[in-house]
């Protein structure tokens, strides 16, 4: 993988680019892809934009969000435009396989193939270009550092900047963990100077829920949370029942993994789902327990060291029971 820079020359020749994010993208994943979108589209480019399934519909305020390809959805749509693509830029996530379905087609891709990303251990051999960067805090602010770096920062407008705003507010934690460096508040304040409106967004991302969410999490912590002071651990695992029962949608979930971290003393937080077609999980964690290793060693998984994700192929029963001892064997570190 060449370093990002070597394609600065090239951007002022417009080409058919498409921007691939990781399924079930997040606020960062299609965040940092509509902005990238916007500001290509500015320099002339054809540009395509595709998630490999669907998203949260608190997304769906996004500028340029619903001109989104679902690779699952709109399979035959998503190929006839990685046929004719030329670039392909991979956003927010280090291997295909975050592409699910969608893997073994972008691997046939003949186009030149650029990665923008801040999780660990990237796929980076078969990339020609790209910049990974686990110090980030999100991949939106890989892709403001990208428009300012290839010289083109009078060219962030509103779009761009709302689309941005969200993913490194949505990656930082509300700027609240390590990520949110005084890099990011000056990109911030930058942002803000092109009439950025941040309680907006705060809105459309925090307060634009339907009254089924609230009354699941309630019921969640109530009754599907359990917490092992002994590891300085939790588990929240919900069956598929649950999600049936208060008809959950892509995202409902999102963020269910951060509430019993905010219990005195708990190091380590862990979201197991019954999705039906497999079992999810999610790891969140404060401090130097690094739920990066602990996802790839047990889960099938990776992400970051304080927020990680993986799978079980097990029934939720088996993989909760299998939790349990992975806690055990790393209760030390927990300590
Ligand atoms: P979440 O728990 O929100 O699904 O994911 C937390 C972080 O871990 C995200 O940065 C996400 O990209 C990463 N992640 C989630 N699931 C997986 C997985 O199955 N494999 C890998 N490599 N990373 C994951
Ligand atoms: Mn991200």
């Amino acid at each position: 993988m060449s370093p990002i820079e070597e394609i600065y020359p090239f951007l002022s020749q417009p080409r058919n680019v498409v921007i691939v994010m990781h399924q079930k993208p997040d606020a960062d994943a299609m965040g940092s892809s509509l902005g990238l979108f916007h500001f290509l589209r500015q320099l002339g480019h054809a540009v395509s934009v595709i998630s490999p399934t669907n998203w949260a519909e608190w997304l769906k305020w996004m500028p340029g969000c619903s001109g989104v390809i679902d690779y699952e959805y709109s399979t035959e749509k998503a190929c006839l435009v990685l046929d004719k693509a030329e670039w392909v830029f991979c956003l927010d996530f280090n291997t295909l396989a975050r592409t699910r379905h969608m893997a073994a087609r972008l691997r046939k891709t003949d186009a030149t193939r650029v990665l923008i990303d801040h999780h660990q251990q990237p796929e980076a051999d078969w990339f020609d270009y790209g910049i990974s960067d686990t110090e980030k805090s999100s991949t939106s602010e890989m892709v403001y550092d990208f428009i300012v770096d290839s010289g083109y920062a009078a060219r962030i407008d509103l779009d761009i900047a709302a689309c941005l705003y969200a993913g490194v507010m949505s990656d930082t934690g509300s700027f609240r963990f390590a990520g949110a460096t005084a890099a990011v508040h000056r990109m911030v304040a930058a942002l803000k100077d092109t009439g950025l409106n941040h309680t907006a967004i705060h809105e459309n991302l925090f307060d634009n829920f339907l009254e089924n969410r609230l009354r699941f999490t309630g019921f969640v912590l109530q009754n599907r949370m359990e917490i092992f002071y002994e590891h300085n651990a939790a588990l929240i695992a919900i069956p598929w029942k649950d999600l049936v029962r208060y008809e959950i949608k892509t995202g409902d979930t999102e963020g269910l993994v951060n509430y019993p971290l905010s219990i005195q003393g708990i190091r380590m937080a862990a979201l197991i789902i019954d999705r039906d077609e497999e079992v999810k999980c999610s790891f969140r964690s404060k401090g130097d327990f690094d739920v990066n290793v602990f996802a790839r060693k047990y889960f099938e998984g990776g992400g970051h060291a304080n927020a990680a994700g993986g799978r079980s192929t097990e029934t939720l029963e088996a993989t909760v029971q299998r939790f349990v001892e992975a806690l055990k064997e790393n209760s030390s570190q927990l300590q």
